[in-house]
């Protein structure tokens, strides 16, 4: 469970002028589910979760995971916490290139001194990858680069995976099946998606969480599991309506 307690995130621009990218946000997300949070460019998305993720100090607030205060912890601390707790997802796949994909999903191990082969295997077959192991991202599509990304945050067991508009840079085919994976996986673990694109939300989102100027103005659940939810009567199958969300 991650908890965000009254955080606060200001940058400053120059010795005058301050922003305030999130602005006294508070929050608990839980273990599982796939949690969007959407808002217009500059509404603090990329902020909060790069909080969340350890990749940037707050300026005042707490920001807890499993009970854990992040907020406190030193480098040393911070950088266990971002190699096997969390992963990473961003729009721009963040592979590297001098390196194949079974080598770029290797280097999450290596960070986090686990080596499993088997365990690699498996997860190639979940993200569809097999047989482009030995390929360099170069030689790879922008889907299968992004699905390197999300086997990448997977080898390691992370609880909880972080993505910063994954879809940005796919067609929307692409982005359905990256989608319809972190779905799947968002089945035990917590996935945070950042997007703007409200279409997307909807279909996927189990919550919406919408930022307005760093502050949360609505934050959205939906009311029933959908999975349960079709209904089979005469031959014909009735399918619920996903964009049905209840104000928190
Ligand atoms: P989003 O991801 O929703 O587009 P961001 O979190 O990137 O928004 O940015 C929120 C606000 O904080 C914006 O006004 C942006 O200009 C500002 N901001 C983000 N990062 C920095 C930074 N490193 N230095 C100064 N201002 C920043
Ligand atoms: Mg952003």
């Amino acid at each position: 469970m991650i908890e965000v307690k009254n955080v606060t995130k200001t940058y400053f621009i120059n010795r005058k002028t301050k922003c305030t990218a999130i602005d006294d946000v508070s929050l608990v997300l839980p273990d599982s589910g796939m949690v969007f949070i959407i808002g217009k460019s500059g509404s603090g998305k990329s902020t909060l979760l790069n909080l969340i993720g350890g990749l940037d100090n707050t300026t005042s607030g707490t920001i807890l995971a499993d009970g854990n205060e992040i907020t406190t912890f030193d480098q040393r601390l911070l950088t266990k916490y971002r190699s096997s707790y969390i992963g990473f997802i961003f729009q721009d796949y963040h592979v590297l290139n001098s390196f194949t994909l079974l080598q770029n999903i290797n280097l999450a191990l290596d960070i986090t001194n686990s080596s499993d082969d088997q365990k690699v295997e498996e997860i190639l077959k979940v993200v569809d990858l097999t047989e482009y192991k030995d390929r360099y991202p170069s030689e790879l599509s922008g889907g299968q680069k992004q699905r390197i990304a999300v086997a990448r945050a997977l080898v390691k067991d992370a609880p909880v995976i972080l993505c910063d508009e994954p879809t940005g840079n796919l067609d929307s085919k692409t982005s359905q099946q990256i989608l319809d994976l972190l779905k799947e996986i968002s089945k035990d673990k917590l996935v945070v998606v950042v997007s703007h694109n409200m279409v997307e939300a909807n279909n996927y989102a189990d919550r919406i969480i919408e930022l307005y100027d760093g502050k949360v103005v609505r934050d959205r659940r939906r009311s029933v599991n959908y999975s349960n939810n079709f209904k089979i009567e005469d031959n014909i199958i009735y399918i619920p309506h996903y964009r049905d969300l209840t104000e928190n």
